[in-house]
């Protein structure tokens, strides 16, 4: 086949943001096929002995098995490091194997890291219980505190994480900012971009050292599959994360694969979108409830930084009704449209209790001290008609006496 191009980095990175979401990666066979095939495959066929012996030494290129290598796999590798302006890319199972492997990849015994407490739950339960068992230490600062960073270093501090903007409290890290103290002492830097997505903000380009994802939240962005991805300098992918993901499994599906190479064709429109609908229910929801945090809306305290540093604030917000979990129950239990979901990122519109879902795995106190509240829902905003969904807040928030 003359035209494999997206596989082709002389050619593919002469084009821009849009075009490599659309074609980045794409490896065609010899059919030639218009949509990029699935190959559902878990090992490959040689010629001879020779040639197999060879790409075991690495000799070769071509692949082997794939728990190592898979071609559907290695296409949405090559469209998200196209995507982030990154060397290299590695995909796998879900967002928490991307942030577990980053970790656990990066760290060894008597490591410390810093994280901003604003976090994804699962990622607070690897730093907090996992990594300790492995003589890891964390410290969790608060992310928009640039002095808790600078405080937070130790002699065997190695990486430095945060998510911005952060679930569910919409906290925003100064990303250019954390990097320069954290480079200032040879840290690495590891940013979850998963709320905001290449489509609106490119950490790497800000100076973090690697980006990685939950793509089962707004790359996916239908709420099929889950899977993750990591990218950042070939050195790191290929030499510390690879051996971690060819060896210990976590290896993502080429059909999970495929479904995010799918859902990335239409990431930037459904970015810009979901973001502007958000923004419109953001802002005629400060007129019903006491707090809306939502980066996008002047109201944020961190409002100039978000312009700073992101296209559009996303799709992604929360916020607080009077009478703790009881009223923010309630109101969920009201919507007639949006539905009760923890998960974020998809054309429908998904409303959650934080509290009681994605932050339950994690300590009260811990909760606290992050923010997240009692009475505090975060919805995130699809592609319905934003009329509707206005529509539907209101009667639900009525029904329950808000
Ligand atoms: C969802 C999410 C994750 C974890 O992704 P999974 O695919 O559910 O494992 C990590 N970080 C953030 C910010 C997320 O929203």
């Amino acid at each position: 086949m003359k035209r494999t191009t997206g596989q082709d980095r002389t050619i593919t990175t002469k084009w821009r943001a849009a075009t490599r979401a659309v074609r980045g990666g794409t490896w065609r066979s010899e059919q030639g096929e218009t949509s990029e095939a699935i190959y559902m495959t878990s090992g490959y066929c040689y010629d001879d002995a020779e040639t197999v012996a060879d790409r075991f030494a690495g000799k070769i290129p071509g692949m082997t098995y794939s728990r190592t290598q898979n071609p559907s796999v290695q296409m949405l590798e090559e469209r998200i490091a196209l995507m982030e302006g990154a060397e290299a890319c590695r995909c796998m199972a879900s967002g928490m194997a991307a942030m577990s492997s980053v970790m656990l990849a990066a760290l060894s015994a008597g490591d410390h890291m810093v994280i901003a407490k604003a976090a994804f739950g699962p990622t607070r339960w690897v730093t907090d219980n996992l990594l300790p068992r492995f003589g890891i230490a964390c410290t969790a600062v608060d992310g928009a505190d640039l002095n808790q960073w600078r405080d937070a270093i130790q002699p065997n501090t190695k990486l430095f994480f945060f998510e911005t903007p952060a679930n569910p409290t919409m906290d925003i890290v100064d990303i250019r900012a954390v990097c320069d103290i954290a480079h200032e002492r040879g840290i690495r830097v590891v940013v979850d971009n998963a709320f905001a997505t290449s489509a609106l903000q490119k950490p790497l380009e800000l100076g973090a050292d690697v980006v990685a994802y939950a793509a089962t939240k707004l790359m996916d962005g239908s709420g099929r599959t889950l899977a993750g991805a990591v990218a950042g300098d070939a050195n790191f992918i290929n030499t510390v994360l690879h051996p971690y993901i060819r060896n210990t499994g976590n290896t993502l599906s080429p059909f999970n694969a495929w479904v995010v190479l799918k859902g990335l064709e239409t990431l930037d429109l459904r970015a810009q979108a979901q973001s502007a609908a958000a923004l419109d229910v953001g802002a005629w929801l400060e007129t019903r409830v006491p707090r809306v945090l939502h980066p996008g809306l002047p109201s944020h305290p961190q409002h100039a930084l978000v312009q700073a540093q992101m296209k559009a604030a996303g799709s992604i917000f929360s916020f607080e009704v009077d009478g703790g979990r009881e009223a923010a129950m309630a109101l969920l239990n009201a919507l007639e449209l949006i539905d009760i979901s923890n998960n974020i990122g998809d054309a429908k519109s998904l409303m959650t209790h934080p509290a009681s879902t994605t932050h339950s795995s994690i300590s009260p106190e811990t909760r606290a001290a992050m923010g997240v509240t009692e009475g505090m829902v975060r919805i995130s905003v699809g592609l319905e008609d934003v009329q509707d969904l206005k529509d539907d807040l209101d009667q639900a928030l009525r029904s329950v006496g808000l």
